[in-house]
């Protein structure tokens, strides 16, 4: 029962394409096509990055898919992380049949498409490990990894080509929390069988070693409950359900009250309850709302805002702003999560607020209270060695740790050949070979708001602009019919520096306009378009000579 094969298939190539996640950190997608058969693994988000101003999610270009039109017969999600689930709702019009994921993730999915008001309950099914399903000429097979969420799996797809072998996010835990052991016999089955092709995650592909259990940070959080005085306040993700079961089962046993703080903390610790993921003690939970009602050494907050995020639990805390939960003198403040690269100075601020409101700030560099979800170079090289691909493909990474996994592969498995490829290159199996074969386009989608538009680089380019250079708004009113001007200008600025310079220009600026008015042309002046247009290179003109500056300049003319 190693392949769903059929003999009429035995020659079909199969393309696999990555649509973002490779040679990049978040956004993964993957497009796997046969005939007129095709599936789409994951449907993830990329958290922006600060320049991107006011941006609040970014997916991958779906213009790829356009070629597939009809032909994508199912969305198959590996695990619940937003990296991997938060393009659903975007993505799922595209898709002509089931989505397919574990309780666990499916759960996590359903609040995100509920939000976008998409009705999508009859086509979220259920898997579970060692199931399979058949989709035409593909076969999957779900295989049960460990990562840093519960029920969490790995791919097999039976092709006509071969068998692909796609981890998702991994690492191996031994120990695993929920007692979920990562399915290493499957994967030996199937490299014994015989494996086309490995997909594997890079995340963690430059660090030596192994990445270590969920259950290693006990020890750490064990002498902070042991040894704080007051409240203790622990900032993690909340999707990481082992680490909330971890601290819970750890207040039943310092005798402390639970409280979740922030919505996301609300959202996922119900859900995961509901589900069996998360359980805890009667009697140990308590509201937000009921923080005060207990001493601050019988209480414990698990809040979101690790990530310093401003409108999170933790960072309004820090700053005296949330409704139930105040700092004190003698409260612990720990961080337990990884600083999400761009994110170092928000969560150096919250620290800072935290520190003057008289608590102490644990992260960590001072206890081992974070362990990552990916696996380490030895972990991988373990899987490498039990799979035993021909072809070695590194997904999920930025080009350096794709060619570091690449590299293990190429140590454990001289006879394999690996293959880095990018974001868009279509990936051909045909006839026991690999190439690719074709490059279809990739890109970025900037959404703006949860649920609506996607923003243009124009739009980008104005907001880093007016970041960087400040607002002038000129304000000019035009008689309509003679194109005299009714008053002098007038100009508002915003972020725009308070020296001399710019004072100078300020004071002188109203005049010159009104000058360079007059001069012009009587159908430039009654041309409502092409005044502003005058104005704008006028001012920006006067700002760039006299001041040295390079303001956003914003005219606005009245016609009286
Ligand atoms: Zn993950
Ligand atoms: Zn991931």
């Amino acid at each position: 029962m190693q392949s769903a094969d059929t003999p009429a298939f035995a020659a079909g190539a199969v393309d696999v394409i990555p649509i973002g996640g490779v040679g990049e950190f978040g956004m993964n997608m993957l497009l796997v096509a046969t005939g007129d058969t095709a599936i789409l693994i994951d449907a993830g988000v990329m958290f922006p990055e600060p320049e991107l101003f006011g941006v609040d999610l970014v997916i991958p270009d779906l213009s790829a898919l356009d070629g597939y039109r009809g032909r994508i017969k199912a969305l198959v999600l590996t695990h619940g992380h937003e990296d991997h689930i938060g393009a659903v709702a975007h993505v799922i019009g595209r898709i002509d049949g089931p989505v397919y994921g574990t309780p666990f993730t499916l759960a996590l999915v359903e609040p995100k498409l509920q939000e976008h008001n998409i009705d999508a309950s009859g086509r979220l099914i259920q898997v579970a490990p060692r199931q399979r399903i058949a989709i035409g000429p593909l076969t999957l097979e779900f295989l049960r990894v460990t990562h840093s969420v519960p029920d969490c799996l790995a791919i097999a797809i039976h092709t006509p080509a071969g068998v692909i072998v796609h981890t998702g996010d991994f690492k191996i835990d031994q120990t695993p929390t929920d007692g979920q052991h990562f399915d290493l016999h499957r994967f030996a089955e199937l490299g014994s069988a015989g494996v086309l092709a490995l997909f594997s995650d890079s995340t963690n592909a430059d660090r030596k070693g192994v990445t270590g259990s969920e259950r290693e940070v006990t020890d750490g959080f064990e002498e902070i409950f042991s040894s704080a005085t007051g409240k203790i306040l622990i900032a993690t993700f909340s999707t990481s359900i082992y680490r909330l079961q971890l601290l819970a089962d750890m207040a039943e046993q310092f005798d402390r009250k639970l409280a979740f703080v922030g919505r996301g903390m609300q959202q996922n610790s119900q859900i995961a309850q509901r589900l069996g993921a998360l359980t805890i003690e009667p009697g140990i939970q308590i509201r937000d709302s009921e923080v005060h009602d207990y001493p601050p050494a019988d209480v414990v907050c698990l809040c979101t805002g690790s990530q310093g995020e401003a409108l999170a639990a933790l960072p309004r805390i820090a700053i005296d702003d949330h409704r139930h939960v105040h700092l004190s003198p003698g409260d612990v403040v720990a961080f337990s999560a990884r600083n999400i690269p761009g994110n170092e100075k928000a969560i150096g601020r919250v620290m800072n607020h935290v520190a003057k409101r008289g608590a102490e700030v644990i992260t960590d560099a001072d206890k081992h209270i974070h362990v990552s979800g990916h696996a380490s170079a030895e972990e991988l090289k373990l899987l490498i060695s039990l799979v035993k691909p021909r072809f070695f493909v590194p997904i999920h990474g930025e080009y350096r740790q794709l060619a570091r996994h690449g590299r293990l592969a190429q140590a454990v498995c001289p006879g394999a050949s690996v293959m880095v490829i990018q974001d868009g290159d279509v990936l051909r199996f045909e006839a026991g070979g690999a190439r690719v074969a074709d490059r279809l386009p990739t890109g970025r989608v900037l959404i703006d708001g949860t649920r609506t538009g996607e923003i243009g680089d124009e739009v980008l380019r104005d907001r880093r602009h007016l970041a960087g250079d400040g607002l002038v708004v000129a304000i000019v009113a035009i008689n309509a019919q003679t194109g005299a001007i009714e008053q002098d200008p007038s100009l508002i600025t915003r972020g725009l520096a308070a020296d001399v310079r710019n004072d100078a220009m300020l004071k002188e600026a109203p005049g010159l306009l009104a000058q360079v008015i007059r001069a012009a042309p009587h159908e430039e002046r009654s041309d409502p378009g092409l005044l502003k247009e005058r104005i704008r290179i006028e001012l920006q003109r006067l700002f760039r000579k006299r001041a040295g500056r390079r303001p956003f300049v914003l005219p606005v003319v009245m016609e009286v």
